[in-house]
C-alpha cells in the first residue's frame, strides 16, 4: 500500500521526533559524556544536519525560478491589468485584516495570561543579545521592491523584486498581444517543467523533515525551556486559536470550502513550514499543495502564495506581539491601552518586513522594542526558545497563505477542487 505524501511527511515527522530525543539522551546525558554512545549520537547529528540542509537547499534552489516562471504566466493568462488590481487588491485586504486579527489575539491572550509577571529574571537563560542586525526600514523595504539590476536581485533571492520584475513582463506580455504569445507559451511551458522538479523535490520531503526535526530535537536543551514556559504557552495558544478558529471560518465563510478538507490538501506545506521554520524555503511545496490538491488556478496561486510567503506573516505577528508584552511585564513595565496600539501596528509592520527564514522576527523585534521604549535586551531572554517558536509561527504563517489562496480563488469566481471532484 503507498501511503499519501502527507502522512509519509507526517510520520516521517513522528520518527525524527523519536530518533532526536534518543540521540539527545544519548549525546547529552551526563552520565554517558564522553562515551562511545555520545561520540555516535553526536556524529550522527552531524549526518542528519547534513541531510536536512541538503533538503533545504533543493528547495531554494527552485524558489526564483518557480516565482519568475508561474508569476509571468498567471499575469499573463489575466488577460488584461484590470484585473490584476482586483486581484490585489483582494488579496491585500486579506493579509490586513487576518494579520491584525492576528495580533489582536496575542495582544488579548498575553494581558490574561501575563507570562512576562509570571517570569523569574534569575532564572533566564543567559543569552548574550544578538541582535546587531538593524530591522529594514519601511523605506528600504519599498526600494528593494524596485531592483537595480534584476539579475542581482535574483541571485540575491530578492523575492519582492523578482515578483515586482515578473509582474511588469507578464503585464507587458499582455498589453504587447500577439507579437508576445512565444514568450506566454514560453513562460507557461518553463511553469510545467519546474512543477515537474517541484514535484521531485517534494518525494524528497519525508527524508527532508525527518533529519531535520531529528537534529532539532536531538540538539534541543529542555532546560532553558521551563522558565519560559508560560511564554511559550501564551504563544502557542494564540497560535492554534488563529489556526483552527479564525482562519477556518474564514475559509469556510469566503471560499466556502470544508476546513477538514484544506487541512488534509494543505498538511504537506504546513508540516514543511514547521520542520523547516521558513515560508520561502516550503513555497515550492505550498504551491504544489495549493494547485494539484485544492484545484487552485496558476493565475492566483502564483501572485496569492509568493507575495504572501513574504508578507503575511499572521503567526510572526502575533509572536512580535507577545514577545514585546512579554519582555514589558517581564521588566515591571506598565503600557497603556494607547502603547498597546502601538504595538499592534508595530508588530504587524515588523512582520510584513520580516524575512521568510528562521528567526527573522527576532530580527524586525527591534522594530516593536523601539516603538514603546522597551529594553532591547528583552530580546536575550526568549532567544533560547525562539527556534521552537519558529516552527509554530512558520506553520501559521503558510496555512494562513493557503486560506487566502483559496479564499481569494472564491472570490475571484474559481470553483474549487476541480480534480477532486472529477475523481
Ligand atoms: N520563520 C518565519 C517564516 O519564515 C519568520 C519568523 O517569524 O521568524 O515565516
Amino acid at each position: 500500500m503507498k501511503l499519501k505524501a502527507s502522512t509519509q511527511i507526517l510520520a516521517a515527522m513522528v520518527l525524527g521526533v523519536v530518533v532526536g530525543l534518543l540521540l539527545g539522551y544519548f549525546g547529552g546525558a551526563a552520565q554517558y559524556e564522553e562515551t562511545a554512545y555520545a561520540k555516535i549520537a553526536g556524529n550522527l547529528l552531524e549526518k542528519l544536519d547534513f541531510v536536512g540542509s541538503m533538503f533545504i537547499r533543493l528547495l531554494k534552489m527552485i524558489i526564483i525560478p518557480l516565482i519568475v516562471a508561474s508569476l509571468v504566466s498567471g499575469v499573463a493568462s489575466l488577460g488584461d491589468a484590470r484585473s490584476l488590481g482586483r486581484l490585489g487588491g483582494k488579496t491585500f485586504l486579506y493579509y490586513m485584516c487576518t494579520t491584525a486579527i492576528a495580533v489582536a489575539i496575542g495582544l488579548v491572550l498575553v494581558n490574561v495570561v501575563k507570562p512576562g509577571e509570571r517570569f523569574d529574571p534569575e532564572n533566564a537563560p543567559k543569552t548574550a543579545v544578538a541582535t546587531e542586525s538593524e530591522p529594514p526600514s519601511i523605506m528600504s523595504i519599498l526600494e528593494d521592491i524596485v531592483p537595480e539590476n534584476i539579475v542581482d536581485a535574483m541571485a540575491r533571492s530578492s523575492v519582492l523584486s523578482v515578483i515586482f520584475f515578473s509582474i511588469l513582463l507578464g503585464t507587458a506580455i499582455i498589453s504587447v498581444g500577439e507579437k508576445a504569445r512565444p514568450l506566454a507559451a514560453f513562460f507557461e511551458s518553463l511553469n510545467a517543467v519546474i512543477m515537474k522538479i517541484v514535484g521531485w523535490i517534494m518525494a524528497l520531503a519525508p527524508i527532508g523533515v525527518f533529519a531535520l526535526m531529528a537534529k532539532m530535537v536531538g540538539t534541543l536543551g529542555l532546560s532553558v525551556m521551563k522558565p519560559l514556559a508560560f511564554h511559550m504557552l501564551t504563544v502557542i495558544l494564540g497560535l492554534a486559536l488563529h489556526a483552527v478558529i479564525v482562519l477556518p471560518l474564514l475559509l469556510k465563510v469566503f471560499a466556502r470550502y470544508s476546513p477538514v478538507r484544506f487541512i488534509k490538501d494543505m498538511f504537506s506545506a504546513v508540516l514543511t513550514a514547521f520542520s523547516t521554520a521558513s515560508s520561502s524555503a516550503t513555497l515550492p511545496i505550498t504551491m504544489e499543495c495549493v494547485e494539484k490538491n485544492a484545484g487552485v488556478s496558476n493565475r492566483v496561486a502564483s501572485f496569492v502564495l509568493p507575495l504572501g510567503a513574504t508578507v503575511n506573516m499572521d503567526g510572526t505577528a502575533l509572536y512580535e506581539a507577545v514577545a514585546a508584552m512579554f519582555i514589558a511585564q517581564a521588566y515591571g513595565i506598565d503600557l497603556n491601552l494607547g502603547q498597546q496600539l502601538v504595538i499592534m501596528l508595530t508588530a504587524t509592520l515588523a512582520s510584513i518586513g520580516a524575512a521568510a527564514i528562521p528567526s527573522a522576527a527576532l530580527v524586525t523585534m527591534v522594530i516593536v522594542l523601539r516603538s514603546v521604549n522597551l529594553p532591547m535586551e528583552g530580546i536575550g531572554m526568549i532567544w533560547a526558545v525562539d527556534r521552537i517558536l519558529d516552527m509554530f509561527r512558520t506553520a501559521v504563517n503558510v496555512w494562513g497563505d493557503s486560506c487566502g489562496t483559496a479564499i481569494v480563488a472564491r472570490l475571484e469566481g474559481e470553483r474549487l477542487n476541480k480534480q477532486a471532484a472529477t475523481d
